[in-house]
């Protein structure tokens, strides 16, 4: 099996549109499709997909809860709390949303007037099917922690149609940077597909996101997106020979990739003939070797 992480060092650099493409054109290779990035879901958009064959609740938020009976206002815990969730005013009170459930401010209070409630609603994992394999995505709800746990706990149900024999490969659409999701998406990976432009400053973030995939110990391989918008920029092909990373494919911008997102369609095939579609073909290839 393989398991394909799409990664970038930043945003808007193509991911989405080179996994959800890749799924399409990998389709007869039995693929499932996790869409990691649960902070920004958007492949859902992309498939057009509008219902869920099944919708999990993701309990696992934590907060504190302060007993008004028993506190005497000694404002101990907000000083213990490195959050900066508590404040007051007439009383002390909890910012729900700053609340990271640690619980300094239980251990510091001296009236034991403060609980921590766990297991509190915090984001939901979606699951469906797509003509090109099933699909599993998540949101986090506003302001909620552990985006990187929930793109794990999502990673699991999809290892689980490979241990099922449902499917034999996995793409994962990360999320952007190289926070908690992308760790969570790296860890156990075998492949890490790096969508880069040829800027200075993809080339900087593609090196992180090099850095976080060599950690991982997960293969890297590159994709440079609008592959044509500055052509005496080289940096990413320096990067690649000085690292021994090999370039998959480059793929040309093209005006039908917006178009093919506003349609809610997988550009190979709102627009197949596109030079970007050509551009994908290309990489789908590629890829092929490697699963095969
Ligand atoms: S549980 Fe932690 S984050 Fe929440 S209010 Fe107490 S000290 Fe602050
Ligand atoms: S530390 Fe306890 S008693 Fe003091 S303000 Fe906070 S909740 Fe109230």
């Amino acid at each position: 099996m393989a398991e394909i992480v799409v990664a970038s060092g930043k945003g808007g650099v193509g991911k989405s549109t080179v996994s959800s493409s890749l799924s399409v054109l990998l389709k007869d290779k039995n693929i499932g499709i996790v869409d990691a990035d649960a902070e920004a879901p958007n492949l859902h958009i992309i498939f057009d997909l509008n219902k869920w064959d099944e919708e999990i609740e993701y309990k696992n938020k934590s907060l504190a809860v302060i007993d008004y009976g028993k506190c005497d206002n000694c404002l101990k815990c907000e000083d213990a709390c490195v959050y900066e969730a508590i404040y007051h005013n007439e009383r002390v009170r909890i910012k729900e949303y700053l609340c990271e459930g640690c619980g300094a401010c239980k251990v510091v209070c001296p009236r034991k007037a403060i609980e921590i409630k766990s297991g509190l609603l915090s984001g939901w994992i979606r699951i469906s099917s797509t003509p090109y394999g099933p699909f599993v995505t998540s949101e986090l709800d506003v302001g909620q922690p552990n985006s990187g746990k929930l793109v794990t706990e999502e990673k699991n149900i999809a290892r689980g149609w490979i241990r099922e024999g449902r499917v034999k490969n996995l793409i994962v659409d990360s999320a952007a940077g190289i926070g908690c999701q992308v760790i969570a998406s790296m860890s156990g990976a075998t492949h890490a597909i790096l969508v880069a432009e040829p800027t200075e400053s993809s080339l900087s973030d593609l090196s992180r996101a090099y850095n976080l995939a060599v950690h991982f110990r997960v293969k890297p391989y590159i994709v440079i997106n609008k592959s044509n918008i500055n052509s005496g920029f080289n940096g990413i092909n320096v990067f690649a020979r000085e690292n021994g990373l090999e370039i998959i494919g480059e793929i040309p911008y093209d005006r039908e990739v917006p178009r093919s997102m506003a349609y809610r369609r997988p550009l190979v095939i709102f627009s197949p003939k596109s030079i970007s579609s050509r551009a994908l073909m290309e990489i789908s290839e590629n890829v092929k070797k490697f699963l095969d």
